[in-house]
């Protein structure tokens, strides 16, 4: 069967490279990715007797354009395609570790998550709900300890599994609402996106939207050379900014990471996460 390619995603520090390492053994090699510095780390792994490409991605918190890492990042998920992303978390800090999950669901990809570090997350006296977190946010959900190999074949036959259903099929964006100040902005962007079909080879039309809103360096360079509709989304997005400044005294990024945020504690209100301390004050 076709060979199936997966990137590993995650925070700095969340054990992606020990995972990756796990994953691939001595089958990887390092390279460089062309023009700038950081590393391109590459291996091959075999899943019931499939042949699996994984891809570590650079350590990142956000996708947004601020870090070399995180251009690199998003660049090779929209322009490689993998068939499947795994997001490494470190499930000690999982509700900073999700931002970067939340984010890669918006722009669409096809992801599993690796609740990594949960011997530690245990020690710390964390419970984790994994069958509702999974489906609250409708995506496999493993639990692992890198550093150990513990979970890691459960994590692959996952991952493949999930690439396989996704296969052939369009990626299905996250949608998050943003607010009444920027929802009904970010729909008008929308339609002129998907209109003009701006950039949607490589994003959804939202996140499209979103980076202009967010200012984001990288996608305004990506969106210059096309004329008209680049400089009508800068306008409406500076419009916004503009706005949001003189009336709240606060600026779009700033709104879209509250939001993100929202969204991530309202779901791990849900239930998700409980601590042995908690449990032990109520009894
Ligand atoms: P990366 O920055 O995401 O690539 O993280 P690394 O793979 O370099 O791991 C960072 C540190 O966490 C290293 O000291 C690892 O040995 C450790 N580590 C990785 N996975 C686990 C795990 O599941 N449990 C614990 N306790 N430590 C881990
Ligand atoms: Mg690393």
């Amino acid at each position: 069967s076709k060979k199936i390619t997966i990137a590993l995603a995650g925070n700095p520090n969340s054990g992606k490279t020990t995972a990756f390492n796990a994953i691939t053994g001595a089958r990887q090699h390092v390279g460089n990715y062309p023009g700038i510095t950081v590393d391109k780390k590459e291996g091959t792994a075999v899943v019931d007797g499939q042949t699996v490409h994984v891809i570590d991605l650079p350590g990142t918190y956000s996708l947004s354009a601020y870090t070399m890492e995180e251009v690199v990042a998003r660049n090779v998920i929209a322009d490689e395609r993998p068939d499947m992303v795994v997001d490494v978390l470190n499930a000690g800090a999982l509700e900073r570790n999700l931002y970067l999950a939340v984010q890669l669901m918006e722009m669409g990809a096809p992801l599993t998550l690796a609740l990594n570090m949960m011997d530690e997350a245990k020690k710390q006296g964390m419970r984790i709900d994994v069958q509702k977190l999974q489906s609250l946010l409708g995506i496999p959900v493993v639990e692992t300890v890198a550093r150990v190999g513990e979970g890691m074949d459960n994590l692959m036959r996952t991952a493949v599994e999930h690439a396989r259903e996704k296969a052939g099929k369009p990626w299905e964006p996250l949608i998050i609402s943003y607010g009444s100040d920027l929802d009904p902005v970010l729909d008008e962007m929308v339609a002129l996106i998907s209109k003009e079909q701006f950039l949607t080879d490589r994003y959804p039309a939202r996140w499209v939207a979103l980076k202009y809103l967010e200012n984001d360096e990288e996608m305004l360079r990506i969106g210059k050379p096309f004329g008209a509709v680049a400089t009508e989304l800068e306008t409406r997005a500076r419009e916004v900014s503009e706005h949001l400044e003189a009336t709240l005294k606060t600026y779009p990024e700033a709104v879209i990471a509250d939001y993100r945020y929202g969204y991530i504690s309202s779901l791990l209100r849900q239930g998700v996460v409980s601590r042995l301390n908690d449990l032990e004050n109520r009894l």
